[in-house]
């Protein structure tokens, strides 16, 4: 069986892997030719929006899926009317415009910080007497790892602010004072059956996922599963995984965003849950049966960014496995993982501290 991806990065080289126990073959297109998932399978190279590539994975692949957010959703569309492409286009061209996604979440009764659209500095203006300051300005589209968004504090910084986004569409959100931040990663079978992993918490460095570790029996869980069913309800044919961010207010679970892929957040579960979301996703687009989401142990993941670290030194922390993506160092770039496993909570912070202490 062949698996179409559109995209050739790391995520995509994940669920490579998860695919080659099961006799799933991973087929890439992508613009560019050296990402970290080509040396896992056959390349196209062209531009996302090119019917001559597109055609040539239609006929490669018996299912396609995405790995990539910036996807054009006129692509997922041209393919759908061909073959089957999970998850939907129109959960990924949701997720395109910062904007629809928050009126959609509010739409549903989900709640999500204050926001408003922001099209000029008048509107941004406006908004700052409406919600107040802090807040975070981020641009509707394009925005990842903290990028296109900067934070207002006071007023005299709201030009900066703009300009510093590049003047574009937006939208400025109240800054949340959560107590936490946690994702919940859903996974939906083609005959509709939905499994949810323990909710997972999130640290973040600079904008940039840090550590991710799951939670087993969370008292959070059953909300964010709950607003997890109505995400899902809301694209009835949606099939594979799906992500959702949220802060956490007291007990109150607000959105942040949505990812319809396999996320930075569900890393753990390569060695942490009795099967990975990549398996799980891949098992979701190819209509197998959907495997076991428990974790397996205390868990978490350590993103390694910019540099590679002493690998020796990771590999000497006992239940630390490391997965490096074969990319190119660069400050701010993700280029690899290390899944830690413990028997308790305790010894697993523990580990997680001697691995920070290595990578930082
Ligand atoms: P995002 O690109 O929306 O996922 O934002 C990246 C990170 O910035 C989040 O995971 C938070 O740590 C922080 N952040 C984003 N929006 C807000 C907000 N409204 N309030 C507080 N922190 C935020």
């Amino acid at each position: 069986m062949k698996l179409g991806i559109l995209g050739n990065g790391q995520l995509a080289r994940m669920i490579a892997l998860a695919g080659y126990p099961l006799n799933v073959h991973c087929v890439f297109l992508d613009p560019t030719s050296d990402g970290c998932a080509s040396t896992l399978g056959e390349s196209i190279v062209a531009p996302y929006d090119d019917p001559k590539g597109l055609s040539q994975l239609a006929q490669i692949a018996d299912y396609i899926t995405f790995e990539f957010e910036n996807v054009p959703g006129q692509t997922l569309e041209y393919l759908s009317q061909q073959m089957p492409v999970h998850p939907p286009a129109k959960a990924l061209l949701i997720t395109q415009d910062r904007l629809g996604e928050k009126q959609m979440f509010n739409n549903k009764g989900i709640e999500t910080a204050p926001f408003a659209q922001i099209d000029n500095l008048t509107d941004l203006q406006k908004a700052i007497d409406n919600i107040g300051m802090p807040g975070i300005l981020k641009t509707r589209r394009l925005g990842y790892d903290g990028k296109g968004q900067a934070i207002i504090r006071q007023p005299s910084e709201l030009k900066d602010a703009w300009q510093s986004i590049g003047a574009v569409p937006a939208t400025y959100e109240g800054f949340v004072a959560y107590n936490r931040e946690v994702s919940i990663i859903a996974v939906r079978a083609q005959n509709g059956e939905v499994r949810f992993y323990p909710l997972v918490e999130n640290i973040h460095r600079n904008g940039i996922l840090s550590v991710s570790t799951a939670q087993i029996n969370d008292p959070a869980q059953q909300q964010a599963e709950e607003i997890a069913h109505k995400v899902l309800d809301s694209f009835s044919d949606y099939v594979g995984i799906l992500v959702i961010e949220f802060f956490q207010v007291g007990d109150k679970l607000l959105v942040n965003e949505f990812a319809p892929r396999v996320h930075n957040s569900g890393h753990w579960t390569i060695e942490g849950a009795a099967t990975s979301q990549f398996e799980n996703h891949l098992r979701a687009v190819t209509g197998m049966p959907l495997g076991d989401t428990n974790a397996i142990c205390p868990s978490a993941m350590i993103n390694i960014i910019g540099k590679v670290p002493n690998t020796h030194e990771i590999l000497k922390v006992p239940g630390a496995h490391l997965h490096l993506y074969d990319k190119e160092a660069r400050a701010k770039r993700k280029i690899g993982h290390i899944t830690v496993c413990a028997n308790n909570a305790e010894a697993l912070s523990t580990r997680i501290g001697r691995i920070n202490s290595i990578l930082h």
